[in-house]
């Protein structure tokens, strides 16, 4: 058990063996055994220190600065200059593309190792306009063998089986584990990995001072990274990743961070006040059709002004929803299909609290027309190339007058005009951010008894299962019902 000891001086682990040495951390207590003795190691040697032993920001520099000064040696010259390190807690080596040719890699595959593929890709890019984006793509040579097909569709398909940003998290996660393995000279341990040492690198990030979720995210980045590449993961049983969770769980604990739901009254606030700067008023608004559409911030990013269908319910031939409207959702996250969700707005009985009325007038002041050239009714899955986003980014233009431009917003930038809207409702801004939005549509139509199917038709919350791909709800009462959960 030299391990504790050997960190606590600030000093990384040299040897050679570092591996096999952390792995006597062993076993003997089965599959959730060495990261609860690692943890009573910890909690005893914090007890005799006589109080809670917390790294000081210098201490963690210097051990993190000497990890990296263990990375350098490993590598070794020319490889180990101009190293490139990420600002996150663990070490992690940004420029491992370039390392492929390294020793350390020698004989092993650089593409399982060092393939990031967190960038999205030309087709994804696309936004759906996917054939156009194809026609970029050089067509095969006649004579193409069957790995050059194969590599093309790795390239350009294979990648979009996970989110850009899931593949974004897994990569993020994953460098540490590469660089983790270059410093203990454990690069041929990685693919594919055995359980002890997963285990091993866990209990490294634990004494550089990781936090349960960061432990969590690497084990998960290593799994994902396995099952991508055709390998068993060092986590295999079903049922076993929980395990591995709750060991860590047990010990650390779950700090509670959550961030709290916009609730009616807020979003009742929000439609009585009409501020005169146009980057405000876009933001009350914005938090607004979010919390009741039930949106999560990149959706709102991506609304464009030929996704709000004022003739959705209307159009259904029922009469009395004049004044209602549909958010066209193109594309949600667990919506495989890419078929898109319609969550609906509907008539308030309140003028003042009128949502249609006040995104109608949004949209006539900020000259959000529907253009033409507009593929959105044709197309509905892919990004209409003419019309202007719904929701864009403000420039002060000469004379000092704030205007709207053609530009999206970011997701970043939708979370945090979500939180200031929440701060100007009178809401504490460190409880709320982007998230609440969805989360405050999502428990106020769970609290009005909204049923589940209807809540997935509407927002995509809960599981996808086949036959709500086939379902066609022609009712527009029952698709209000989440709006009528505001009671507006
Ligand atoms: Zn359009």
């Amino acid at each position: 058990m030299t391990g504790p000891g050997r960190h606590r001086s600030g000093r990384p682990p040299g040897a050679t063996n570092g591996v096999e040495a952390t792995n006597n951390l062993g076993e003997r207590g089965g599959g959730i055994g060495a990261p609860t003795a690692g943890a009573r190691v910890v909690a005893q040697q914090h007890s005799g220190r006589g109080a809670p032993a917390r790294r000081t920001a210098a201490e963690a520099a210097e051990h993190q600065r000497a990890w990296r000064m263990q990375v350098q040696v490993r590598l070794g010259v020319p490889w180990g200059h101009n190293l490139t390190w990420s600002s996150g807690a663990l070490p992690a080596l940004t420029c491992l593309a370039r390392l492929a040719g390294a020793p350390a890699f020698a004989g092993l595959s650089a593409r399982t190792l060092l393939l990031d593929e967190s960038v999205p890709t030309t087709l994804e890019r696309a936004d759906g306009n996917w054939e156009a984006a194809l026609q970029g793509i050089a067509n095969p040579a006649p004579d193409a063998s069957i790995n050059d097909l194969a590599a093309a569709f790795n390239a350009h398909i294979w990648p979009s089986r996970t989110q850009p940003r899931t593949r974004e998290r897994n990569w993020a996660h994953w460098a540490p584990v590469v660089t983790w393995a270059i410093a203990r000279g454990a690069t041929h341990h990685l693919m594919p990995m055995h359980r002890d040492t997963l285990k091993a690198l866990s209990w490294d990030f634990l004494m550089m001072g990781a936090s349960r979720s960061q432990i969590v995210a690497v084990w998960s980045a290593v799994q994902s990274r396995h099952m991508s590449f055709g390998f068993d993961p060092p986590i295999q049983r079903r049922g076993e990743f929980s395990i591995w969770t709750r060991s860590l769980g047990h010990i650390m604990g779950r700090p509670m961070a959550l961030k709290l739901p916009i609730h009616r009254s807020i979003v009742a606030r929000l439609l009585r006040w009409h501020p005169e700067r146009v980057a405000v008023d876009r933001d009350r608004l914005l938090t607004v059709i979010a919390t009741i559409a039930c949106l999560r911030v990149s959706e709102v990013a991506r609304l464009q002004a030929c996704d709000v269908w004022f003739d959705h319910f209307t159009g259904m031939g029922i009469p009395g929803y004049d004044g209602t409207c549909g958010i066209f959702v193109a594309y949600r996250k667990n919506d495989s299909e890419r078929k898109g969700h319609i969550p609906g707005l509907g008539r308030a009985r309140d003028p003042a609290l009128d949502v249609v009325g006040q995104l109608r007038t949004w949209m006539r002041r900020m000259n959000l027309l529907v253009r033409s050239g507009c593929t959105k009714r044709a197309r509905p899955a892919a990004r209409c190339p003419t019309c202007p986003p719904l929701f864009s980014r403000t420039v002060t233009a000469a004379g000092g007058r704030v205007v709207a431009t053609e530009r999206a917003l970011s997701a970043q930038m939708v979370g945090d005009a979500i939180r200031r809207s929440a701060e100007a409702a009178g809401c504490d801004a460190r409880r709320f951010s982007g998230v609440s939005a969805r989360k405050g549509g999502l428990s106020t139509a769970i609290k009005a008894g909204v049923e589940e199917v209807i809540l997935y038709l509407q927002t995509g919350h809960g599981p996808e299962r086949a036959a709500r791909r086939y379902m066609h709800l022609r009712d527009p009462a029952r698709l209000l019902q989440t709006f009528e959960a505001f009671r507006l």
